[in-house]
């Protein structure tokens, strides 16, 4: 058994000398400042896992990984700037985006009109205690003052307005800051967070590192948060509705005045008197219901 381990302790060593010696030969042949740095890698980095994130607590974000990207050594060895945009998943969700932001990404035009774009899970809905109003926001991963890239759909995703304001975007400006400060360059990647099939993201992996002083002014790995706090989201959908909002769970019957848009109890006087062409049976959810437009009727109280 002794034996067997120290055989193996002596392989451990063998490897990693030759996969060192193979990365440093890589290195020095990559290093051409005149060429423009390919990106294949976007994949979202191996180790991480939405079971490592604690459930929502109150704070808009939470440092993983203890605050560590999960850039490779080879990583932060890029030349120039890059921008990388996954393409959309089979279900027309956003992947990976990645970049090495530096002040030649930036843009040098205002922000133009980005409501083209319906990311999945845009199920929006006003909240009179939501800043703005809008639940929902399309949220840039990343975001326009880095890159300039304005209505990519690549780019874009259904975010809070907490996640996008709260989460995200003192992040970002940290990144922006660096820049436009030290005229440095930042290698920066902003993840999306899909659990199985669901349309709306949990949230979004944020992770950047500050290549020309070694992450020493940026350099961090967080995960912000796709909530709103009053709200609850149904991931699967973004369908979303009051926290405290009466949800009956069981179904109810009503007959729907699809002309006046109200719905009543089955016994009410006003549904004998109705149009037949207007009138309609329903059995289902009440909130669903009002999501639709529909009113309760002021005298049958349904
Ligand atoms: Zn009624």
């Amino acid at each position: 058994m002794k034996k067997y381990r120290f055989l193996l302790l002596w392989c451990a060593i063998l490897c990693l000398l030759l996969c060192s010696c193979g990365k440093k030969a890589e290195k020095t042949a990559e290093t051409n400042p005149n060429e423009t740095p390919v990106v294949t890698e976007t994949k979202v980095p191996t180790t991480f896992s939405l079971k490592d994130v604690p459930a929502f607590d109150g704070d808009p974000f939470v440092a993983v990984n203890d605050n560590q990207p999960y850039f490779t050594d080879e990583e932060k060895q890029v030349t120039g700037v890059f921008e990388d945009y996954a393409p959309l998943d089979d279900l027309g969700r956003c992947g990976v985006t990645y970049a090495c932001v530096g002040k030649a990404l930036m843009p040098t035009e205002k922000r133009g009109d980005i409501s083209s774009v319906k990311p999945t899970g845009w199920r929006n809905r006003q909240y009179d205690f939501v800043d703005g109003k809008s639940l929902y926001n399309r949220c840039h991963l990343i975001g326009y003052q880095l890159s300039g890239e304005n209505a990519n759909n690549r780019n874009l995703i259904t975010g809070t307005r907490y996640m996008n304001v709260d989460g995200m975007l003192p992040f970002e400006n940290m990144v922006a800051d660096y820049v436009k400060e030290t005229n440095g360059r930042v290698l920066y990647r902003v993840t999306p967070i899909f659990d199985g099939d669901n349309l709306l993201a949990d949230g979004v992996l944020m992770e950047a590192f500050s290549l020309e002083d070694k992450g020493d002014s940026v350099c961090y790995c967080v995960f912000c948060y796709n909530v709103q706090p009053g709200v609850i989201l149904d991931y699967k959908t973004g369908e979303n509705r009051l926290e405290n909002e009466e949800v009956g769970t069981e179904n109810g019957t009503y007959v729907l005045n699809t002309l006046r848009k109200k719905f009543h109890k089955e016994n009410c006087e006003s549904v004998n008197s109705m149009n037949p062409k207007n009138r309609k049976n329903y059995t289902g959810s009440r909130q669903k219901l009002i999501d639709d437009g529909y009113a309760p009727c002021g005298s049958c109280n349904p």
